[in-house]
């Protein structure tokens, strides 16, 4: 392909990107069936002759576009996703046309340089201790995964163990202490590194899902205590004080997985709900949840550089980086330059606007919740965040007004078991949800509650 032939496609890759955009607002929220039907259209044999690529552009767009979320769109409010700021999203664009791999400063230097910008930015607006190491990752699965690696290392070599030439086998038993309720990517993490069930202490949780401090088991130097900022359910959080003094005391690590409720802390309003919080040794947080990055884009924070740098270090001899080159952060080595999306969304949001942001959602959660409650729902949290979670007198009533509001394509959001009860979950966390987008999804809640029977039938029917 020439250069010119190669220009025409970008311009029709962003024509039809741009015609998508400008169609995500009345998007239907969840395809339709028959866009999931048309997808069998994908399913070739894989070509011997390279097709055109024009028509693979064409074919991706007439008949992949119909068939996604508009999670980038105002009124999907499931899991806690948020949509992708333009400035974000153009920066990726941009890089794309780069394509840099960034492991380490040799390979890209500017990426080298905005990402060291963009971790010193962070860690100033999270307000967590200036000197801790950044290290861009895909998401909190795998920044998590990182940081407790970097924990169960530093544990072991402080406890004489040397891990680096003895390897696990043989070494002291280091146990993790989560909550009842931590994120299963907390499990995941905990397993590949060679923690069983066994190994693991999980904390019983007060009625907000709240990590109960008095219920903390004997804690020791050998100790990764898991704590979470942003339960998914409640929006609330661990007793960050309470539990790292304890910790300090014992010399056990605290690791914190903020995937998106740290950003509670870059603001003025919720920022004592994070309290104590830059006591602990590693912290993980997403852009491409709340921050409103694109995908693939979290962060991995440790207090102590040397911790990260020694536990995922690749230098070889023919790449060799600083402590700081981001191959020795992460999982990845050749990588995009995830910091730079972060850079960009900090750069035109500045302090005040990541804080309208953030607490504009919160604002709208409570609204939804008081709205909701004023219909008939019952609210089962305090709503200190961006979360709402609410049921109906039955399960089954739950079940068909989930159903109803997926189904209506006007919105959507996603159901869970709170209590031992069905319930719904509402997320606010895309910068393009509007007032109007939450007028609208109370008044469909509004005809949801009135159209069924306790039983889930429709009323009437
Ligand atoms: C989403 C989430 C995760 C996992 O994050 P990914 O970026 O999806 O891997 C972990 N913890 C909490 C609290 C989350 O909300």
């Amino acid at each position: 392909m020439d250069i010119h032939a190669e220009l025409r496609l970008q311009h029709e890759a962003d024509l039809r990107a741009a015609h998508y955009t400008e169609g995500i607002e009345g998007r239907r929220v969840f395809p339709a069936a028959e866009a999931l039907a048309a997808l069998a259209a994908f399913d070739e044999a894989l070509p011997h002759r390279g097709k055109d690529a024009v028509d693979t552009l064409r074919l991706l767009d007439e008949v992949g576009s119909p068939a996604t979320v508009a999670s980038n769109g105002p009124r999907y409010f499931g899991f806690v996703v948020g949509a992708a700021l333009p400035v974000a999203a153009a920066a990726e664009r941009l890089m794309l046309a780069w394509d840099q791999g960034a492991p380490l400063g040799i390979t890209s230097p500017v990426s080298q340089a905005v990402e060291n910008i963009a971790s010193r930015w962070l860690l100033e607006i999270l307000d967590l201790p200036r000197g801790s190491a950044v290290g861009f990752g895909t998401s909190a699965s795998s920044c998590g995964l990182t940081c407790l690696a970097a924990a169960r290392r530093a544990l072991l070599v402080r406890a004489g163990h040397d891990v680096d030439s003895l390897g696990m086998q043989g070494a002291p038993r280091v146990r993790a202490v989560v909550s009842d309720r931590s994120h299963i990517t907390v499990y995941k993490a905990l397993r590949i590194l060679g923690l069983g069930t066994e190994d693991i202490v999980r904390v019983e949780t007060d009625v907000h899902g709240r990590m109960r401090s008095d219920r903390l088991p004997n804690i020791d130097a050998l100790t990764i205590i898991c704590l979470q900022a942003g339960e998914v359910n409640t929006g609330e959080f661990d007793p960050f004080t309470d539990v790292i003094a304890r910790a300090r005391i014992a010399q056990a690590w605290v690791h914190v997985d903020g995937a998106f409720g740290l950003w509670a802390r870059a603001t003025r309003g919720m920022r004592a709900l994070t309290e104590g919080v830059d006591g602990a040794d590693s912290w993980v947080v997403d852009g491409h949840k709340w921050l409103n990055t694109p995908y693939d884009c979290a962060m991995a924070i440790c207090r102590r550089p040397e911790d990260l740098a020694q536990a995922m270090t690749s230098d070889a001899t023919y790449a060799q980086g600083s402590a700081d080159s981001q191959k020795n952060l992460t999982l990845d080595f050749s990588r995009r330059p995830r910091g730079i999306p972060v850079w960009a969304a900090l750069r035109s949001l500045g302090r005040n606007g990541v804080d309208a942001l953030i607490s504009g959602h919160v604002r709208q959660a409570q609204t939804i919740a008081e709205r909701l409650r004023t219909a008939g729902f019952e609210i089962l949290n305090r709503v200190v965040l961006n979360q709402v979670l609410g049921r109906c007198e039955t399960d089954a009533k739950t079940a068909a007004v989930i159903r109803f509001v997926q189904d209506s394509g006007q919105v959507w959001f996603g159901g869970t078991t709170w209590a031992g009860r069905s319930a719904f979950r509402i997320s606010v966390s895309s910068w393009r949800t509007r007032d109007e987008d939450v007028d609208r999804l109370c008044a469909l809640m509004g005809e949801a509650i009135n159209r069924f029977d306790m039983n889930g039938r429709v009323l009437g029917a």
